[in-house]
Parts: C-alpha cells; structure tokens; sequence
C-alpha cells in the first residue's frame, strides 16, 4: 500500500531527474494532475500538497469536483474529448481545454464562451485511428482558419504517445510536436503564440520532459495502491 504523499514523493523524484538531464527549471513545468478515476477526498489530498492544476475528461466530473473541493486558488484543465453538445457545461468553468480537436468545436466555443479561452490544439501525431486530433499536415491550416475567433487563444498543442510504445517511438512522437509548435509560434499570429506544449502523462513524462513539454498531465503514478476511503 502507498499514501499519496509516498507516490508524490517518487513522481517529484523523477521529475527533478528529468529536469536536471533537460537543463530546465521546475518552476518552469505545470504538473497537471489528472483526477478523474479519483475521489474527492483524494482530490482534496493532493491539493493539500500543494498541486493546484487539476485535470479531469468528463463534464459531470469536473462539476462534482469543483462543487465539492469549493477552491478559487484551483486551476481546472479540461483534457479530455468534448462532445459539442457538453461546452456549454463547462467552457466557462474552466482555466484551459488541452483538447482543442475540430473545427465544430471551435465553433460551439466561440458561441458559448464568455471569453478567450487558453486552448491547446491536439493533434494526433502517431497518427492512431483510435485517437482524435489533427494529423501533423492539417494543423498549420486548422490554426490560421481560427484568424476570426475571439474567443479561442491557442496556447500550444497537446499530444498523447502511442500506448506500450517502444521508448524511441515516443520520444519521436513528442519531439515532432516540439517541431510542429515551433512552426506554429513563427507565424507569429496574436490569437496563437502557441508556445506551451501539453505531452506527458504517468508512462512517459520523463521522456516528454527531457523532449520540451512545460505541461505534464499525471493520474495513475499520483494515485496507485492507494486506497479509495469509503464510508
Ligand atoms: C487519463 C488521461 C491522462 C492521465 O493518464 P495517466 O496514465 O493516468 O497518467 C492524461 N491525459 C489524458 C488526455 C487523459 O485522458
């Protein structure tokens, strides 16, 4: 059995590895911590150890969490698929979507957003039919068509790895992002500075740490053999 404190412990241990062989700073990395398999009272926990960047991939669940946890100092990411019919649920409660994945969901959010919201385009890199995004090629296009969206500011782009890929194939995918964030911020466009990349999660950080990533979006390695309190 581990405590949450015994797992932030090993995952900040990695962390300062991965920084030290990057030559980076950790105040320069947003650890955002994925709680959406997770209570709110575990929630709370790692709150109460000083992480306050949370992640969650379901409308319902970033309510409940939200209502319960009652934190204005709480950033919330929204990082996971979002159905059309759900941004009116939530694109207004929270601080960054990291899953910016069609052209339809810039519209809706341009309709309902109240104002600019920090979004991170996805794009799918490995090319996987079982993942959303833009493919690498459509990305540069996607973007300059967002030219008259007041409500959408694209702060970098996100991608996921491969599941149980070999090492080299994810630090390839991750490294083609950094490239494909490179090209973006040289345009030079005022709704798209496009300078933070969203890449990382508890299998691979340390390779998309060492590969530039400035957002890390951690769950399981936060939360394993810990127990669930139920009563
Ligand atoms: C669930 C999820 C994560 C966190 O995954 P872990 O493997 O638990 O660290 C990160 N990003 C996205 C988009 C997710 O859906």
């Amino acid at each position: 059995m581990n405590t949450i404190e015994q797992n932030v412990h090993s995952i900040e241990d990695q962390l300062g590895k991965s920084l030290r062989e990057a030559q980076r700073d950790r105040v320069g990395l947003r650890v955002v911590v994925v709680t959406k398999y997770v209570s709110i009272e575990q929630a709370k926990e790692v709150v109460s150890l000083g992480y306050k960047d949370l992640g969650e991939n379901r409308p319902e669940g970033l309510i409940a969490k939200q209502e319960a946890l009652q934190d204005d100092s709480i950033v919330w990411h929204y990082i996971g698929s979002l159905q059309t019919r759900k941004v009116k649920k939530v694109i207004n409660r929270i601080d960054y979507l990291h899953s910016l994945d069609r052209m339809s969901l810039a519209e809706e959010i341009e309709k309902r957003a109240e104002k600019p919201v920090s979004c991170f385009v996805q794009v799918n890199v490995a090319g996987e039919d079982s993942k959303s995004g833009f493919s690498p090629d459509e990305v540069m296009d996607f973007i300059r068509s967002l030219a008259q969206f007041e409500r959408i500011t694209v702060i970098g782009l996100m991608t996921m790895a491969p599941k149980n890929a070999d090492t080299q194939t994810i630090r390839k995918t991750f490294s083609e992002l950094k490239q494909l964030r490179d090209e973006v911020q040289l345009l030079g466009l005022s709704y798209a500075p496009c300078t933070e990349l969203s890449m990382g999660m508890s299998q691979d950080y340390p390779i998309a740490i060492e590969e530039g990533s400035n957002f890390v979006r951690i769950g399981s390695a936060f939360f394993k053999n810990t127990t669930v309190d139920e009563d």
